[in-house]
């Protein structure tokens, strides 16, 4: 097997991890990384009162011309609400705040005291206005747009694209805190990935792994960003029909797709769905891992089964019918 280089670094609240299969290359692409990252991060964060985004929620009721990235992401967002019927929701934000989750994850307590939740549906992503080729975006007022669902499965997918292109050769891989993109001709035998719950879980042997060749793969999990106020268990990823953290069957899913943004779709939607998901994700034909409330196990759309297939996805996760419609 070729020798892979890897750098890890930190950004977007998370962990970055970039591989080559050229390590000559590995500088050059991670730079790269670096600054598609940087951009992504002053476009789409919510966490920094100085992104675009911070200032788009702040003119409410105001047509905002947004840079391109920006535009990307939202339409992403859109995109994604439309194609999980508003399972995935960038309209998110005020309930994201009020569940607790109101400033970067790291200065999140693990406890405090109880919260007013108030069961309510976001307001939904229809009541955005977006025109995609004037890059001009109206927000209603109280309508906090959340691009977090989305805006890193795109840095993901944009990072791999310009570390490839920085590159000039090979491939690459880059993990945002789990969700992956890759680029570029994959390692022998493709990139082989250790799928978990936890994205800081160390590398072992005996885990399960699967192979992709191309496109992305994304998890979403309530098990890691999660936090107590009153005794209560909260989460990241809120249900828009109430305003609270999904309560769905599934505490984790892992989705395989064509980019990195399609499996993030498919892996938050999943949550939300909860006992729809399964259904969905088929019909879709994308191959998934739900991880249930108890730890069992399901898989969709032909994610193999480890002893089956010890590390190897089937050819169909870069089929056309694994790429969710536009
Ligand atoms: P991760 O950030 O761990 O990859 P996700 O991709 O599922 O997990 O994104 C969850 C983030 O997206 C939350 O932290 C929040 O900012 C936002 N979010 C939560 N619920 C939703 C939802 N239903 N639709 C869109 N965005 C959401
Ligand atoms: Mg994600």
């Amino acid at each position: 097997m070729s020798p892979l280089a890897v750098a890890d670094d930190r950004a977007l609240g998370g962990s970055v991890r970039v591989i080559v299969t050229r390590p000559a290359r590995l500088g050059a692409a991670k730079a790269a990384v670096d600054r598609c990252l940087r951009d992504i991060d002053l476009a789409a964060s919510r966490f920094r009162e100085d992104s675009e985004l911070s200032r788009l929620n702040a003119a409410p009721e105001t047509e905002v011309r947004v840079s391109a990235l920006l535009a990307r992401a939202i339409g992403e967002a859109l995109r994604g609400a439309r194609l999980t019927q508003g399972a995935v929701d960038p309209t998110v934000g005020e309930a994201v705040k009020l569940c607790g989750y109101d400033g970067d994850f790291a200065s999140i307590a693990a406890d405090g005291l109880p919260l007013d939740l108030l069961v309510r549906r976001v307001p939904g992503w229809q009541a955005v206005q977006f025109d995609p080729a004037r890059h001009a975006v109206r927000v209603p007022r109280g309508v906090e747009l959340d691009l977090g669902a989305s805006a890193k499965a795109l840095a993901a997918d944009l990072s791999a694209a310009a570390a490839r292109e920085a590159a000039g050769e090979g491939g690459v891989l880059i993990s945002l805190g789990g969700d992956i993109a890759v680029a570029g001709e994959p390692p022998q035998g493709g990139w082989i990935i250790q799928v978990s719950e936890d994205s800081g879980a160390p590398i072992a042997l005996g885990e399960e792994t699967v192979a992709i060749t191309a496109g992305g793969m994304a998890t979403s999990s309530t098990t890691v960003r999660r936090w107590t106020r009153g005794g209560v268990v909260l989460h990241h990823i809120i249900d828009p029909a109430t305003g609270l953290p999904a309560s769905g069957p599934w505490r984790t899913a892992t989705v395989v797709a064509a980019t990195c943004v399609d499996a993030n779709i498919a892996s938050t939607a999943a949550i939300v769905m909860g006992e729809r998901a399964a259904g969905w994700l088929e019909a879709a034909g994308l191959p998934a891992r739900l991880v249930d409330r108890s730890g069992a196990l399901h898989r969709t759309a032909g994610w193999p089964v480890p002893e089956a297939s010890p590390s190897s996805l089937p050819a169909n996760t870069q089929e056309p019918r694994s790429r969710l419609s536009s």
